[in-house]
């Protein structure tokens, strides 16, 4: 019998306990997606972006470096054989060479010199040969006149290639490496120095590769990306050389990767932490009216019957409609919370006809166990008000052709103070059939003038008053008085909140008939009550 009853009202509660977090997080998706996705994207981006400007600003300071260097090598080349055009001594004479000597030793770029005729190395500081010694090498003539050989191979060192420049029959020998010492980040970087016109690499560190110099326009600076190297060309104004450094992108896009590497786990973090701000956002956060509107949209507010009962009797002649609220996290909200909040955003209209529409879809299967039963609704003050719930409840009625007597509006005294506007409202009421209470009675002042200037049907006696019996305000005057005048003015009187038999006993001798309290029921879901009134079978 048990499980039966339980099975019969566990059904529809399962309806408000579903999760609705599933409804929530389809909703969420998008935004977590984003939260997830965009975070890492832009710092992708924006990593790569950095990255290859850090690359290409520390390329230029090489290939400044370079052309800063190349300046001064030229300038000291240059300047060695505008010397030695001076020199009166005879080419290749003891006093040529220890003068070209000399000039070579106070140069920080010259190894050597020599006298030049014909291609050849007639004499030079690096060898003692009196035979001339050919120049075994690439061979060009730069754009400003002078005779240039790179990758120079010469007889005493033929594994070491130099760079020759001539000019007025004197030759400088130079290293080609010495301008090229500088620290790089990697062993990959290419840095080189190249003669702008006519377009020729003279000194490289890796390859400076010729479709670089290609692109290259003489004199002017550029960034070159060629697919597979970031490229910079510093180019002089005056001298006709140009430094230029290159790297890998390969190696670029190993350093973004490690970034990301570093930026992913944080944007992912970051994206957790926002994703789960959306979703107790989008489930919390919402405003109380949004609160409160999803919670009927969604049937999360349901209702909960408190039986009526003859204490003469002990038969339930009526009920009491309770609103309940379960968040979708499960927390329910005391009613006395969220009425308040729904009188206060203007929803408490609503929420009346939300339970107008639960009692009136209820009330005829009661009806139907036990003829003449009832059923009470709260209204709040603020239902009271034309075009409200008062003419939808009238519709209802009309429609769904249910007993208006088996109804029950239950109003607060508190909210009866305004009189001259609440009277004809409560007299509408009473005039489709439905019954007048008023709630909580005696908590408010005004007990005494509302008796008077209206015709009640029912008092319900605050359970305050119920609570003290039996405490030494037992005998309370206030008690016994609503008492009394209740009966002088035919008035049907429930007293709320009994909780012991000695309370339920002093209000039937004091001539309460009905009772509503935990001695009796607590508020039900409607397939219990519907169970608990079927006549048991004998
Ligand atoms: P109320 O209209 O005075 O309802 C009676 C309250 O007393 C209910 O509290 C009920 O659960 C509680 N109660 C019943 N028997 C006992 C008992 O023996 N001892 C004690 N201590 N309490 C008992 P509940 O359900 O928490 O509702 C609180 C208030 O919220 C209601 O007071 C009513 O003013 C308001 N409320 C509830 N449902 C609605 C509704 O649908 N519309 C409006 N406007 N107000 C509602
Ligand atoms: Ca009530
Ligand atoms: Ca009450």
């Amino acid at each position: 019998m048990r499980l039966l009853f339980q099975r019969l009202v566990s059904a529809p509660q399962a309806k408000h306990t579903r999760n609705p977090a599933k409804r929530v997080i389809p909703i969420a998706v998008l935004p977590l997606l984003l939260a997830a996705v965009l975070p890492i994207l832009a710092a992708l981006y924006l990593a790569d972006r950095q990255t290859r400007q850090d690359e290409i600003a520390y390329l230029e300071t090489l290939a400044d470096e370079t052309l800063r260097r190349g300046i001064n090598s030229r300038m000291q080349l240059v300047q060695a054989l505008e010397a030695m055009k001076r020199e009166p001594s005879t080419p290749c004479s003891p006093a040529n060479l220890e003068r070209m000597r000399q000039i070579s030793a106070v140069s920080l770029h010259l190894r050597g010199m020599g006298v030049i005729q014909d291609g050849q190395l007639r004499c030079s500081t690096l060898s003692a040969s009196p035979r001339p010694e050919a120049i075994d090498g690439k061979r060009f003539v730069t754009a400003t006149g002078i005779e240039a050989w790179t990758d120079a191979r010469l007889p005493f060192a033929p594994e070491q290639p130099f760079n020759i420049y001539a000019r007025h029959g004197y030759a400088t020998i130079i290293h080609p490496e010495v301008i090229l010492d500088i620290p790089r980040k990697s062993p990959d970087i290419v840095i080189g120095l190249v003669i702008s016109n006519p377009k020729t690499v003279t000194r490289e560190r890796g390859k400076v590769l010729p479709a670089w110099l290609e692109r290259y326009t003489p004199h002017q600076s550029a960034v070159i990306d060629d697919g597979t190297h970031l490229v910079v060309f510093k180019a002089s104004k005056e001298h006709n050389i140009a430094g230029v450094a290159a790297s890998l992108k390969s190696g670029i896009h190993r350093s973004v990767w490690r970034t990301a590497l570093f930026l992913v786990p944080i944007g992912l973090f970051g994206s957790a932490l926002f994703g789960y701000a959306v979703v107790v956002l989008t489930r919390w956060g919402l405003s109380v009216p949004a609160q409160l509107r999803e919670a009927l949209k969604r049937h999360d507010m349901y209702v909960r019957y408190q039986p009526i009962v003859d204490m003469r009797t002990g038969r339930w002649i009526g009920a009491e409609a309770l609103l309940r609220w379960q968040k979708p996290d499960g927390t329910h909200v005391p009613p006395d919370e969220f009425i308040a909040s729904a009188e206060k955003v203007g929803l408490i209209q609503d929420v009346t006809r939300y339970v107008t529409d639960i009692v009136l879809r209820d009330l005829p299967t009661l009806l139907k166990i036990q003829p003449g039963f009832h059923v009470s609704i709260n209204f709040s003050a603020l239902d009271m008000q034309e075009g409200g719930p008062i003419d939808y409840l009238r519709e209802r009625l009309h429609r769904l052709q249910i007993p208006p007597e088996t109804l029950i509006v239950e109003l607060t005294e508190r909210g009866l103070f305004d009189m001259a506007q609440t009277q004809p409202l409560l007299e509408a009421v009473q005039a489709m059939g439905v019954r007048v209470a008023i709630d909580d009675f005696g908590t408010g002042y005004s007990s005494l003038s509302v008796l008077e200037s209206c015709k009640l049907d029912i008092i319900k006696i605050d359970k305050l008053f119920v609570a003290a019996i039996g405490t030494q305000a037992a005998n309370s005057p206030v008690t016994t008085h609503i008492i009394s005048m209740a009966q002088k003015l035919g008035i049907e009187l429930v007293a709320e909140g009994v909780e012991t038999q000695a309370q339920a006993d002093f209000l039937r001798d004091s001539g309460v008939q009905y009772a509503q309290g935990w001695l009796y029921a607590r508020p039900m879901a409607i397939e219990e009550l519907r169970f608990k009134l079927r006549p048991m079978p004998i």
